[in-house]
């Protein structure tokens, strides 16, 4: 059971932006100026974007790099909203970060992935923001630990936080990828489901890490229900002190956003609704096959388990395994499934074979 007070929707935020669907935050990864990031906003202003984002304390993974200009960013912040009407955000990291911002005027803050996956840290900015009003984004974990992720919503929500969202920036991996965080779309689905009405934003620029991809990633997201955006812009990418390969300038992200496609999530047309209902049918049908399908595999698979048993041979037959898997990603192949997909799927079946004959050979 998650154990989360009642959170308002995004409709009812009252941030004082138009109800244009979807939200759309935007501005550099870090401020690095007032003129740069005043630059950056009055153009992002100009381009109908309503609330701007800036970092202000960087949590870098490697040290001697660009951290931030720190608090003294704050009053540049103020100037923007000043000057451009937008409203305000930043990321806290810790209770002394969350000082600061609350003592200036700040219109959102959220916590980065780093943070999030540290629950003490968490624990610490919710009993500080406790009797605050301020509205918190939570990105996720750097690990994909959904737990974590709903457990810091859990945290900011019994300080009393009602304006909380999430934020999806894609999950830490080892080894070459196309992202530089991986989507795992699954776990913000799954989250979405556990906290029905938790508005959730998806951050492409950390996804991606390459701007070139960020168009690809935001309209999936699109596709997906996502209530909004989190989008690194920066007036110069090129002179950018941290993150410069994924920002955009203001102008391509406001084609960006201007070219994303935003489809219904529900329609009231009969026919399209009878449709689908049939094409639904033909799924669960299958879906019943493959049942059928897995429960007589695996039966075999305990007879296997009781014949070697009886004949005092070990459960793991490395070459047969390694055959069913080859073979299994070839079939796939020839049939337009992807080898991730299949092998991730023999893995599972193989994985319940050997979980049923430990049982039995241990019995
Ligand atoms: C950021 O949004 O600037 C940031 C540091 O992101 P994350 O916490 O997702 O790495
Ligand atoms: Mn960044």
């Amino acid at each position: 059971m998650v154990k989360i007070n009642k959170i308002t929707p995004l409709d009812k935020w009252n941030l004082g932006v138009s109800s244009k669907k979807p939200l759309i935050i935007a501005g550099p990864c870090s401020a690095e100026s007032e003129e740069q990031i005043l630059n950056t906003a009055i153009e992002l202003q100009r381009g109908g974007i309503e609330i701007f984002r800036a970092g202000i304390w960087k949590p870098r993974t490697r040290p001697n790099c660009f951290e931030g200009v720190g608090a003294i960013g704050l009053p540049w912040l103020e100037t923007v909203k000043k000057e451009t009407g937008l409203l305000v955000s930043t990321e806290v990291a810790n209770v002394k970060h969350l000082e600061q911002v609350l003592k200036h005027d700040i219109d959102l803050i959220w916590i980065g992935a780093r943070t999030t996956a540290n629950p003490f840290a968490i624990q610490e900015i919710a009993d500080a923001l406790e009797g605050c009003d301020i509205p918190v984004f939570v990105k996720n974990p750097v690990n994909p630990d959904i737990e974590l992720w709903i457990g810091a919503i859990e945290r900011l929500s019994q300080a009393g936080i009602k304006r909380i969202g999430a934020i999806h920036r894609g999950f830490s991996s080892y080894g070459n990828s196309k992202f530089r965080n991986i989507p795992q779309w699954q776990i913000p689905i799954e989250l979405r489901q556990r906290i029905k009405e938790l508005p959730i934003l998806c951050d492409p620029s950390h996804i991606t890490g390459n701007k070139n991809l960020i168009h690809e990633v935001s309209q999936a997201a699109m596709d997906l229900n996502f209530n909004g955006l989190i989008i690194e812009s920066h007036i110069n990418p090129k002179k950018a002190l941290s993150d410069a390969q994924q920002q955009l300038t203001p102008f391509e992200l406001i084609h960006l956003i201007d070219s994303l496609i935003l489809r219904d999530i529900i329609s009231s047309d009969t026919e399209f609704k009878t449709v689908l209902n049939e094409l639904r049918h033909q799924i669960d049908v299958l879906d019943d096959k493959l049942f059928d399908i897995l429960e007589e595999r695996i039966k075999i698979a305990e007879q296997i388990g009781h014949y070697k048993k009886n004949n005092n041979i070990t459960i793991l037959q490395s070459d047969r395994w390694n055959s069913i898997l080859e073979n299994a990603i070839i079939k796939g192949n020839s049939k337009n499934l992807s080898e991730d997909f299949i092998s991730k799927i023999f893995k599972a079946i193989h994985q319940e074979s050997i979980n049923k004959q430990t049982n039995i050979m241990n019995k």
